[in-house]
């Protein structure tokens, strides 16, 4: 196989097959070769500004028993947390003066966040003047257009397999054509729509991965959030082995020169396996940063993975240390509020 050829025909024509892909994927030789050409393709079609969204985490309380997060039903070692709307709104407040355009407000699937009551928070932090990502997990079709007409622009839901077996094996009582048909349903119903995958769950294959990115591609999602899978130690998948920081690496940068407008993150899982992630991931096709503006020991408690960065900073500090890094490669935070601009 030539790899020289096959990423310079990925750069030119953002088509590939799935022997293609996966043949990318497992390449280490030329990784370097890789980044290149994806970091050319995100500096021609998505430019060098960096958009910034802040986090905000607003109930660890869950009712879903994911097998790989620690925020699952059945883990009874996380304490438990749910934000008033008065402190989501003080954070979104706070997020604004730090300089944020969006808000990404995420949780787990917390039943005490009714329909009312999220589209009075949404209309509320709407009026700030936010961009507002909502990442809440699976609901119907009619909620969905509710926090629509209250002010959510974007969603993120992942896939977070595309294996229909594995994705039911770890998400008991869940259903994969349930979790498509909310990826639809957002399509449609004019959200951005933000999607992804953890790289290195148990069983999942490199094949497999590349059906995640030819399925990305197929729905024609806006927006891509990957990160390694980081084993748990308060959930049933605490002896795997997890994911690897050059594997997702490979895979962001296969997925930028296959998606070549969207947006993509560096996130935060990766940097837990490598304190320079970000900035790495950032030359390697990303464009986005969703820097945590929950404050206090709300962070340490929202404990997806274990090893999460900056647990014990400040919204000041992190919003000053991205920004001091972003500078140190040459780019600049987004002015913008950073929706995908199409281009053909
Ligand atoms: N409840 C919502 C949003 C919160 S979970 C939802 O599930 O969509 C956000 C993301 O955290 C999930 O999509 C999953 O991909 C990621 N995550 C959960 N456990 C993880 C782990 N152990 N390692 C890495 N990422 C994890
Ligand atoms: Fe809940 Fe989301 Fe964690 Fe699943 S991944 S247990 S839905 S917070």
């Amino acid at each position: 196989m030539d790899y020289t050829s096959l990423i310079e025909k990925a750069e030119k024509t953002h088509q590939l097959t799935k022997s293609e892909i996966v043949a990318l994927l497992n390449n280490q030789t030329c990784q370097e070769e890789l980044i290149a050409a994806a970091d050319r393709v995100r500096a021609a079609f998505v430019g060098d500004d960096i958009h910034l969204r802040g986090l905000v985490e607003f109930s660890n309380i869950c009712k879903q028993n994911c097998m790989y997060c620690g925020l699952r039903r059945d883990n009874k070692k996380v304490e438990r947390y749910r934000l008033s709307t008065e402190e989501i709104l003080d954070f979104a407040q706070k997020a604004k003066e730090y300089g944020y355009k969006t808000v990404v407000m995420q949780s787990g699937e917390d039943m005490d966040f009714t329909v009312d009551k999220l589209t009075d928070i949404l209309r509320q932090v709407k009026a700030l003047g936010l961009a507002i990502t909502l990442s809440i997990g699976e609901k119907t079709r009619e909620e969905y257009a509710a926090y629509k007409e209250a002010g959510a622009d974007r969603y993120l839901l992942r896939i977070e397999t595309t294996d229909k077996a594995l994705y039911e094996e770890l998400n008991p009582g869940m259903s994969f054509e349930n979790r498509v048909r909310c990826l639809k349903d957002l399509k449609e119903l004019g959200f951005e729509v933000g999607t992804g995958c953890l790289v290195g769950l148990p069983k999942q294959t490199v094949e497999s991965l590349a059906d995640d990115i030819l399925f990305f591609k197929s729905i024609d999602a806006d927006m891509i959030g990957i990160g390694p899978f980081i084993p748990n130690g308060d959930t049933p998948l605490k002896d795997a082995e997890g994911g690897t920081f050059p594997m997702s690496l490979r895979f962001i940068a296969v997925l930028r020169l296959l998606m070549p407008d969207i947006n993509i993150p560096a996130t935060t899982a990766m940097e837990t396996l490598d304190k320079n992630a970000r900035i790495i991931a950032l030359q390697a096709g990303a464009n986005v940063v969703m820097p945590n503006v929950t404050e206090g020991d709300y962070r340490r408690k929202y404990a997806l993975y274990p090893g999460k960065i900056c647990i014990n900073d400040t919204p000041a500090k992190c919003w000053g240390c991205i920004g001091g890094k972003i500078a140190g490669i040459g780019r600049k935070i987004s002015q913008g509020q950073g929706f995908r601009e199409i281009k053909q």
